[in-house]
């Protein structure tokens, strides 16, 4: 083992159009972005696992209102809030995940209770917030979740609707947001939690508490966290390809990932990203749109935050 840590997180593909974005709005994400690595990295520089690690830094992406997950959800077409997350633990293959829940502040903690306090994988309902409540976690009112923001794209994404206009703005539609790590000892770790797609109907679950298609670990290969159009996600089991280039065909990570997103997803007329780390602690972040909310950071030496192309 190399003994360095290696974590990456993301705030969702779902950016706003570069023309869009106020300086004041970069600066306020890149400070999310900053704190949640900062929260991630106190617990691998103190020797903590990869899967601490990555709960420790979705969770304070789920308490920014700025990202989509957790506080700052995008609502349903009937003005609800159905979150998912999961997360998995690379060492042994352990995940947990729920979907169309609303409660929990943070929906990554009740994933992680369905992995550690229930012998399932995959919860919805009240059955998982049963889970939630069995293990303590703090639930919030409506009022914390609600965005102003987030709330009028869904107006305007349904008048969008009636008119028949295209809505072209990935700000509006979607966004996630996700961790992935390789702690001291060489394990890895993969976390990711949503409110989905604005607009999306009732019921409907995407792509990131899926494991194999959003979310996936395996200290063996590496650990993903996706962001995008959940539905093309799902069908390209997207995590899970990589993971199998890597260990079918001795692919890097660098190659498989670039292969599943630049030409995959984009072939399968799918937008988005992910986030991925390797055994060796290697990471990559490749998107096929205009940007991806992300910060990195290397044992706390080669460390930053972008959201466009630039970085
Ligand atoms: N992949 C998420 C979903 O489909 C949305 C996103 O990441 O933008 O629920």
């Amino acid at each position: 083992m190399s003994g360095v840590f290696s974590l990456a997180i993301h705030g969702g593909a779902g950016v706003l159009q570069p023309d869009r974005m106020t300086p004041e709005r970069a600066a306020a994400c890149n400070a999310a972005l900053d704190r949640a690595l900062t929260a991630g990295e106190a617990v691998l520089a103190r020797d903590g696992t990869a899967l601490d690690a990555v709960a420790a830094a979705v969770c304070a992406l789920e308490d920014e209102p700025l990202f989509n997950a957790g506080r700052g959800a995008v609502f349903t077409r009937d003005g609800r809030q159905e979150m998912d997350a999961a997360i998995m633990d690379g060492t042994d293959r352990r995940a947990g995940a729920v979907a169309g829940i609303f409660g929990p502040k943070n929906p990554i903690l009740a994933a992680r209770a369905v992995m550690e306090n229930t012998g399932h994988v995959l919860m919805i309902g009240d059955g998982a917030l049963d889970v939630a409540r069995e293990a303590a976690l703090d639930f919030r009112p409506p009022e914390y979740f609600f965005t102003r923001e987030r709330w009028d794209a869904l107006q305007d994404t349904l008048r969008m609707e009636r008119d028949g206009a295209l809505d072209d703005d990935p700000s509006r539609r979607h966004g996630t947001v996700g961790a992935v790590a390789r702690d001291r000892n060489g394990g890895l770790a993969a976390a990711t939690s949503t409110g989905g797609m604005t607009a999306k109907r009732s019921g409907r679950v995407g792509d990131s508490p899926v494991i194999g298609a959003g979310t996936f670990a395996d200290n063996a290969s590496c650990a993903v966290s996706a962001t995008g159009d959940g539905e093309v996600f799902l069908r390209l089991c997207v995590a899970h390809e990589i993971d199998a280039r890597m260990r079918l065909a001795q692919m890097s990570l660098d190659c498989a990932a670039e292969e599943v997103i630049m030409r995959d997803l984009t072939t399968a007329g799918g937008s988005g990203g992910l986030i991925a780390v390797d055994r060796h602690g290697a990471i990559v972040m490749p998107f096929n749109c205009d940007g991806m909310y992300r910060g990195w950071s290397e044992d706390g030496r080669n460390r930053g935050t972008a959201i466009y192309r630039e970085a």
